[in-house]
């Protein structure tokens, strides 16, 4: 395979990480410190991404995105990683691929102005007695001769209180498990909405996760997204890209540049007259986490190749999701080690780091459930059907 990329793509790879470099990596520690992006800086950084067309990179042409396909994306978000996500967020907004299912009136209502970033939105599937299990919900949209009257209780909600409006998983038909789950465009100034608290978390500072209440909410037929009772096949046949690109690049992309950090500290620090980096030990973290990042990398670009040819890489998918997230959780744990004291110290960025990468292993799906995902397709497809893709017929 070739992953090599076209000069313009190349370019705007260039021009992003310039822009990462210069614009949001010198704010992450105020945001860190602060817990919150001022939202004058916030607004001005959208306004340069925007400029610069960093905006809905992922979004066909047609809708006024930028069209990347996915391997090209790949190496945008590893771009991306490379700052911390309340930043990501609030410079790339957060371009959900399953408003593709906009019809062409909803397209005007909620597609376009994400896709310019005049609007963000969250996805709302979880709630307190159901996460891994997204069948098991007991939001309600029961329907009323007109429209529908959704009854939601959902947490957390990423990026919850910045968001202009949520798409709600809820239960529309009389059917049990994911057949009879619909999805719902809800405006955050509807009647009804509320939300009831931020919930602050381990890491990830300067992001929100809320807690949302629906209550009663009045819907028209209009904010019905895609299909009557599809709406959970609908949300997870989009999620692959965006777990490739928001994870699985991300994580390479972070890994990238904490292990860089690690190798100049090992050149530089000297105990016992040398180096670090000439102990044994410390070389085997190095190397142990090139090896895991590359492979990473390599799996990454891999899935997101098969995408492009029209296949459904799902097993493919759900590797890259366990594989980024956990070789960055174990990439990051070694720095803090290679740093020693300071690695533990809030001087440098390493226990940000430590911290915000555990939840990779949460969202999304968990590492377990994504787990059973590779073992039951694997169980009924057998191995060369997962892996044994580029053999010409
Ligand atoms: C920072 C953050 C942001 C989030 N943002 C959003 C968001 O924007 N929108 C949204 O809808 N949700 C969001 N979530 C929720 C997230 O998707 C869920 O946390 C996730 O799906 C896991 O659900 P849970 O936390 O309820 O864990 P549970 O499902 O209760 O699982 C608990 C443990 O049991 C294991 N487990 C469960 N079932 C099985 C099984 N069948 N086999 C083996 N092990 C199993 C899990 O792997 C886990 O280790 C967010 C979560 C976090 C932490």
């Amino acid at each position: 395979m070739d992953f090599t990329l076209d000069e313009k793509t190349n370019a705007h790879i260039l021009k992003l990480r310039h822009f990462i470099k210069k614009e949001l990596q010198p704010l992450e520690e105020e945001v860190e410190a602060k817990g919150i992006l001022d939202s004058s800086l916030a607004a001005e950084i959208l306004e340069k991404s925007r400029a610069l067309g960093f905006y809905g990179m992922n979004i066909p042409v047609e809708h006024g995105g930028g069209g990347f396909n996915s391997v090209q994306m790949v190496y945008l978000e590893q771009e991306m990683g490379q700052t911390t996500d309340p930043l990501v967020r609030r410079a790339f907004g957060n371009v959900y691929e399953v408003l593709l299912a906009c019809n062409e009136a909803q397209r005007q209502q909620w597609l376009i102005p994400c896709v310019r970033g005049e609007r963000t939105c969250s996805i709302a599937m979880t709630e307190p007695e159901a996460g891994s299990d997204s069948a098991g919900i007991t939001a309600t949209a029961k329907p009323d001769g007109h429209g529908w009257v959704l009854n939601a209780h959902k947490c957390p909600v990423g990026d919850g209180m910045f968001s202009d409006f949520y798409v709600v998983s809820a239960r529309s038909e009389n059917v049990e498990g994911s057949r009879g789950i619909s999805l719902f465009l809800v405006d955050r100034s509807m009647t009804g909405v509320e939300i009831v608290r931020n919930m602050p978390m381990m890491g990830l500072r300067g992001s929100t996760h809320v807690e949302i209440k629906f209550d009663n909410v009045k819907l028209g037929p209009e904010n019905l997204l895609g299909e009557r009772g599809k709406g959970l096949s609908l949300l997870l046949s989009t999620i692959g890209r965006i777990r490739l690109f928001h994870i699985g690049a991300r994580a390479v992309g972070m890994g990238r540049k904490v292990l860089q950090l690690m190798t100049e500290r090992a050149n530089q620090r000297q105990q016992f007259g040398k180096p670090i980096g000439e102990f044994q030990m410390i070389q085997q973290m190095l190397a142990d986490s090139l090896i895991e990042l590359n492979c990473a990398h390599l799996l990454v670009l891999d899935a997101a190749s098969e995408i492009d040819r029209g296949l459904d890489p799902r097993e493919k998918v759900s590797m890259v999701k366990i594989n980024s997230a956990e070789t960055l959780g174990k990439i990051a744990d070694r720095a803090v080690q290679v740093f020693g004291a300071m690695g533990y110290c809030k001087d440098l960025p390493f226990e940000r780091i430590y911290r915000d990468c555990r939840v990779l292993r949460i969202y999304d799906g968990t590492s377990e459930i994504h787990r059973m995902v590779v073992s039951r397709g694997l169980m009924k497809k057998g191995v060369e059907n997962i892996i044994g893709n580029y053999l010409a017929n």
